[in-house]
């Protein structure tokens, strides 16, 4: 007891797994949370101060799979071994204890094992820190900073964040663990944020140290100083740091091959926060599945680190044209060259995962599989290179295809050379390498197999010389070689001359067993033979590790170029499969979708055509700036239910994402201009574990988009104010929209079910309705799916609702209910809004008539100033005139 709490003591933030005999024990609180987690059984062992100590236990075999379980749920584990045999420790005196450390931190950011991770998913380690700023001070007075790597493929890169967009910056990394100082992590502002997060660990200020940062990184790279890598400030070296050192110390002091840290520049990536994210169901659907998602309807690649560099890319879609034009300039090359695409798949499916292979090598957890694996992914890559350099390929292409013809072409031939082509899973029971690779190694395993021959002579000779026909030379775990005779011959070799050569060891039921001294000296032959030919391959295969480690930056990019070739010839295939065309992104504010389709839905439609009664129905959205003006459009999309409004306006936000992660896009033909930020608001989700309706949740995000959206970016907002009294409801999204309109002037679409909105186009001019088209046929509304410019004419929710198979007598009822309610005058309370639009009346309206009897001079003057006047063309500084001249007219 007192030796686990030594241990347990100095690893207070994990689970300890304490190794006793064949499990893993835990006790006191470890035990109750582990229980909890596992499902397991709680007991008790001994006691404490006199309290009984709670404990349960796994066995080691299984010890993985309840690892698993525990870092999933977010736990960290220490797992603590027996570093000695019980046996050693008894002869230190019968009191002594079995010594033990910790000699691995398992947690979830910084996992390896294939068993442990999801091979077509990063495993995400962030850091975040911050520094006090300058004296401009804006914010809080803090400048903040993200590192973040994937110890299990080596990313490493550093980007500035600041707390308003730190939400949106953490959905895009998804990291598996987030390290924060205990400060940060302790102040309530951000204890939300936290509780959305897989796993946060808090650690003491000193872990980001910005001071001794730069050194600890230094180290870590085995380089003098970080100039090499680029410049960067504080925070992002505090952050980086604290990676380093965490890595470190979890990895009790293996070091993985990270690549040296890389600078983001501020903005290239489209801002995309979490309930956007989640709500367009980009990488996963909302109930968490990959299936359904943009990432699986896209997803063509045929290596796990292709399918990880394609999430990569949809998580973050650029910003910049130039870079955009790159990729898709790789996808168009291969979409055309369909026999190089296809070769290169074959290839590529055979390829292993190499950054995985290498990060285990570097961490001393590897098998001789993972070094074939080393061998046969630089090989494959050799002969991809090649294939790519003999036509001539866009840049990104070629830039792949320099980095996998770069490695020193020696590696890949020895490590194929030196493994046998059968590979056991562990090094530790040797039998990996080749024959003939290693001429001391077979001269050891010939000596090992020639003493076996050795041994049969012998026993033909003792045949001959004793005239016992059916003596035998055996072996077994207990005696090892032995001489074995049947009883009745037994007392020959007790006699002399034989009984100077044979001592007895044992009598079975009807056979006798001796030993000899030659047979003695042969056993201690084979078996160091067996021993030496064992530690030869270990030293081999520590030499072949360290050849490897010496190439990892160049496995490393080859790794990557390998996943960038994967990228693009899936794309390539999903374009020619799908009928994706390659989008002009350029950096104008238009947005012009020719018929446009959902991926998601087309391809489940396509699947199952009958359940839903038909193809998928593409749609033109062009939000494009109309003639002159300096901001795109807003379409506002009215429809009934089941028509088909927000399938238009989430398949319109996935082009964007598309287009700009480098993607050809479902439409037949798509120009779009920079989106800087992309704001859906679809569907309503209670989120009741956080205590805020429904209500509250669409108010809050809908705040957020109010409050951040630019004219670059693209906003869609489905059904706004649906939550509330319809009159509340109505009135939020009118003035929503108008704010949209006036205010953030993005582009931008809105589906609603308020028909009043409608009569808003007439006053905003860059308001365009648009509606989903429904044919009523005998009582029941058929629905087109077409989108069409206008407005519905009405809801037909009573038809839906039949459809939904509502009770007769209660359809029959609504029906009547409608009626009665449509007889009142609606349209009355519309107009008086409309003519009192208080906003922005100032700004957007003619001034209203004056009475042609108090015609007064000044008004009349101003009057005809204002006609000439468009606010909208206007530039600031052309207003300011405006109103310079407006001013001196009075
Ligand atoms: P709304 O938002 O108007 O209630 P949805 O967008 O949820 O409607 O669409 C309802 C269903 O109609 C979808 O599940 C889909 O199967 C089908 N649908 C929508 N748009 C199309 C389309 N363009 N072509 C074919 N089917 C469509």
């Amino acid at each position: 007891m007192a030796q686990y709490i030594e241990i347990k003591t100095a690893n207070p933030d994990s689970l300890l797994f304490y190794r006793m005999g064949d499990f893993y024990e835990l006790f006191f609180a470890d035990a109750e949370a582990a229980s909890r987690t596992l499902g397991i059984v709680l007991t008790k062992r001994g006691k404490h101060q006199g309290a009984d100590i709670p404990m349960c236990g796994v066995p080691v075999e299984r010890a993985e799979e309840y690892l698993h379980k525990l870092i999933a749920a977010g736990h960290r584990v220490a797992v603590c071994e027996q570093l000695e045999d019980p046996a050693e420790a008894r002869k230190r005196g019968s009191k002594s204890v079995v010594r033990r450390d910790v000699t691995r931190l398992v947690t979830p950011g910084t996992l390896t094992e294939d068993s442990l991770l999801d091979a077509r998913r990063e495993n995400v380690l962030a850091s975040l820190a911050r520094a006090k700023s300058g004296e401009d001070g804006a914010g809080d007075g803090y400048a903040y900073a993200l590192a973040f790597c994937d110890i299990s493929t080596g990313t490493f890169r550093v980007s500035e964040t600041d707390p308003a967009r730190l939400a949106a910056d953490l959905a895009r990394i998804e990291p598996a663990e987030l390290l924060v100082p205990d400060a940060i992590y302790d102040e309530p502002a951000f204890r939300e944020l936290w509780r959305t997060l897989p796993a946060v660990t808090p650690l003491p200020k000193e872990s980001f140290d910005g001071a001794t940062a730069e050194r600890r990184i230094a180290g870590f790279f085995q380089v003098a100083t970080l100039d090499a890598f680029g410049a960067f400030s504080r925070p992002e070296l505090a952050a980086a740091g604290a990676i380093v050192a965490y890595v470190e110390r979890t990895q009790l002091g293996n070091r993985p091959p990270l690549a040296p840290p890389v600078r983001e520049s501020g903005g290239a990536a489209m801002v995309i926060d979490p309930a956007t994210r989640a709500n367009l169901e980009i990488l996963r659907t909302t109930s968490g599945e990959r299936a359904g998602s943009l990432l699986a309807a896209v997803d063509r690649t045929v290596t796990s680190a292709g399918a990880r560099l394609l999430a990569r890319r949809l998580a973050e879609p650029l910003t910049a044209p130039a870079a955009i034009a790159g990729r898709l300039d790789s996808v168009e090359h291969l979409a055309d060259r369909p026999a190089l695409r296809d070769a290169l798949r074959e290839r590529l499916a055979g390829a292993p995962d190499l950054a995985r292979a290498l990060a285990r090598i570097a961490l001393n957890r590897s098998g001789p599989r993972d070094l074939a694996a080393i061998g046969r992914g630089l090989m494959e890559g050799a002969a991809i290179a090649a294939m790519i350099a003999a036509e001539g390929a866009p840049e990104e292409l070629m830039e792949a295809a320099r980095d996998l013809a770069a490695p020193p072409p020696a590696l890949p031939a020895t490590l194929l050379a030196a493994l046998a082509d059968e590979l056991p899973p562990y090094r530790r029971d040797g039998g990996f390498v080749r024959a003939g690779f290693d001429a001391d190694l077979d001269a050891t395993r010939a000596l090992r197999d020639e003493s076996r021959r050795v041994v049969a002579a012998l026993e033909r000779r003792y045949v001959e010389e004793s005239g016992i026909r059916t003596l035998k030379i055996r072996h077994n775990a207990v005696l090892g070689y032995f001489v074995e005779v049947s009883a009745q011959h037994a007392d020959k070799l007790r006699e002399p001359p034989f009984a100077s050569v044979f001592v007895h060891r044992q009598t079975m039921a009807g056979a006798v067993r001796f030993s000899s001294v030659e047979l003695g000296e042969l056993e201690a032959k084979i078996a160091s033979a067996g021993e030496r030919a064992l530690a030869l391959e270990q030293t081999i295969f520590d030499r072949l590790a360290s050849e490897v480690l010496a190439g990892a930056d160049h496995v490393r990019a080859c790794a990557a170029a390998l996943a960038v070739i994967d990228v693009a010839s899936g794309l390539a295939r999903l374009a020619v499969e799908e009928n994706h065309v390659r989008p002009e992104v350029d950096d104008g504010l238009d947005f012009s979708i020719l018929g446009g389709r959902h991926p998601v839905v087309e391809q489940a439609l396509r699947r199952d055509p009958l359940a839903s009664g038909g193809p998928f129905i593409a749609n033109d959205c062009d939000l494009s700036p109309p003639a002159r003006a300096k901001a795109g459009r807003i379409w506002l999309v009215t429809g009934p239910n089941m028509a088909g409004k927000s399938t238009f306006l989430r398949q319109n936000a996935l082009i964007a994402i598309l287009a700009q992660a480098g993607c050809f896009v479902p439409a037949a033909s798509a120009r779009i201009g920079i989106v800087d930020r992309l704001f859906s608001r679809v569907g309503a989700a209670d989120d009741l574990a956080r205590g805020r309706s429904t209500f509250m949740v669409e108010m809050v995000e809908t705040a957020a988009i109010l409050n951040q959206a630019t004219r670059r970016s693209l906003v869609i907002l489905d059904e706004i104010g649906r939550g509330t009294a319809t009159f509340d409801g109505l009135s939020i999204a009118w003035a929503s929209l108008e704010h949209l309109h006036e205010t953030n002037a993005c582009r931008g679409l809105f589906a609603t079910h308020f028909h009043e909105l409608t009569a808003l186009a007439q006053r905003l001019k860059r308001l365009v309705n648009a509606t989903v088209k429904v044919k009523e046929w005998d009582g029941e509304v058929i629905f087109l799916h077409e989108v069409v410019p206008g407005a519905a004419d009405r809801s037909y929710g009573i038809q839906v609702a039949k459809l939904a198979g509502l009770p007769a007598a209660v359809v029959e009822r609504a029906r009547a209910v409608l009626t009665e309610l449509e007889s009142a005058d609606r349209a009355a309370p519309t107009q008086r809004i409309l003519d009192d639009l208080p906003l922005f009346a100032s700004l957007n309206r003619a001034p209203p008539a004056a009475p042609a009897a108090s015609a007064d001079p000044v008004a009349e003057a101003v009057k005809a100033a204002l006609t000439g006047i468009d606010p909208d063309e206007l530039t600031p500084r052309e207003a300011l005139e405006a109103l310079y001249r407006l001013k001196g007219l009075a």
